[in-house]
């Protein structure tokens, strides 16, 4: 089904249909759902706050485990899967996923350790450019991270964090107010910075575009994919950014506290003219283990790392990565748009003033996720949703963030979910 064919209805025999006509059905078997106090899986729109177990994480954790006890420091070389290699296992997977090339991506350490490193490269102040474009509503963690930076570089954040706010009266940025800041003060920031989508307001920006604008006025781009990967479709080798940095725990499924992806395009993967904190795991692996003084980057993005990786973060987040590769990122965002579209359509029938939607309606301007406004006792309503069985997030005072994840989320859990939702506006 296209886009401008989608066409929804209220029943829930709607919502069975679409579920049984669904080709990537099969992937809810692939998951455990925590359950209701009834025994019931929840409905778990949370999904951009943790995503859930794949089944086979567990197995594939036994068997690292299973190898150390066997092996000991010879699984190494000799575990099932060698663990000296075994970043790699991911490399072709999480390239596809964001749209790269194998070279360059790499999964280590975890978000904001990550874009810490990547400021290290990207954020190179001089006196005339020295500015870090970021939205005023950016995640609290990209916040402190470009603040310290700029403090570490000898500047006010005060001065060198400009933040970008929407219009009053307004949700979400337009793309034309931050192509304007980009024309007005371009020529004074050194790096743009961007959540995409961003956490709070759901709403994804057109990163090609911002992309080359920025590029075109000299300023160094990265991206804050923590709720952009595998969610929004990515092309971040042909869109261009100098970096991006994104969690493996929400929709990737990786589990609490999973490694982190880093993206460096191509044109820096000789890393000339950058300067980066070293460490070995980043070595020519020919000879990295002489424990030589010098240090060889490896090209790409691989040439980043510091340490050995945890490998049973590493085995989680292969269960899910193998997911994700059978499923397509392209398949997936179309049953994506096609949920969160139906969603859309059902909480548009509440009574009016019920609920008002902040993410953005232009299907391209946002993934999975909508930010929902209540007005009505928004935490009795929270209450009520968790004892109906329906796990989704809350931000205080009045958002609920309600994600369905098209890997194993139904129609009906939506349909569900705005049930509950009904009976608290009729009550
Ligand atoms: C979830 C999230 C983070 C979390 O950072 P960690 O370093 O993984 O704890 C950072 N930035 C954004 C935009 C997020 O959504």
């Amino acid at each position: 089904m296209t886009e401008a064919s989608m066409r929804f209805e209220e029943g829930e025999g709607f919502a069975r249909r679409m579920d049984a006509e669904d080709p990537l059905r099969s992937f809810r078997e692939e998951f455990l759902f925590p359950q209701s106090p009834q025994g019931e899986p929840l409905v778990y729109l949370a999904g951009n706050s943790l995503g859930l177990q794949p089944r086979r994480a567990q197995q594939y954790v036994q068997e690292e485990m299973e190898d150390w006890a066997r092996l000991g420091v010879e699984g190494h070389f000799h575990a099932r899967r060698p663990w000296l290699p075994y970043h790699e296992n991911l490399t072709g997977q999480t390239a596809r996923l964001v749209g790269a090339l194998p070279l360059e991506v790499v999964v280590m350490n975890t978000l904001s350790v990550n874009l810490h490193l990547m400021m290290v490269s990207f954020y190179r102040p001089t006196r005339e450019r020295f500015k870090i474009l970021i939205e005023g509503g950016a995640f609290p963690s990209d916040q402190y991270a470009v603040a310290s930076q700029a403090r570490f570089h000898g500047f006010d954040p005060k001065d060198a964090v400009l933040k970008l706010e929407p219009r009053a009266g307004e949700d979400t940025l337009r793309t034309e107010d931050i192509l304007e800041t980009l024309e007005r003060h371009g020529s004074e920031i050194a790096l743009v910075l961007l959540g995409n989508v961003n956490y709070l307001t759901g709403q994804a920006f057109d990163m090609k575009a911002l992309t080359q604008a920025a590029h075109a006025r000299g300023c160094r781009v990265g991206f804050d994919l923590a709720h952009g990967a595998g969610n929004l479709r990515l092309s971040l080798h042909d869109d261009g950014p100098d970096f991006a940095v994104w969690c493996s725990y929400k929709y990737l499924n990786g589990g609490p506290g999973a490694l982190g992806g880093v993206f460096i395009h191509e044109r820096h993967a000789r890393a000339e003219g950058l300067p980066r904190f070293e460490g070995w795991w980043g070595n020519d692996k020919a000879i990295r283990f002489q424990m030589g003084p010098d240090f060889v980057p490896l090209p790409g993005a691989e040439g980043w790392q510091l340490s050995n990786p945890p490998i049973f973060q590493l085995a989680a987040l292969r269960a899910s990565m193998e997911l994700f590769d059978r499923a397509t990122m392209p398949s997936l965002r179309g049953k994506g748009d096609r949920l969160t579209g139906y969603l859309e359509f059902l909480l548009d029938r509440l009574p009016s003033g019920f609920v008002r939607i902040t993410t953005p309606r232009d299907v391209k301007a946002r993934g999975s996720q909508l930010s929902l406004r209540f007005s009505k006792d928004p935490r009795r309503l929270l209450t009520r949703l968790s004892e109906a069985g329906v796990c989704c997030d809350f931000r205080s005072p009045d958002i609920i963030r309600a994600a369905p994840a098209p890997l194993y989320n139904s129609f009906q859990d939506v349909y569900r979910f705005v049930k509950v939702l009904e009976s608290h506006a009729r009550d």
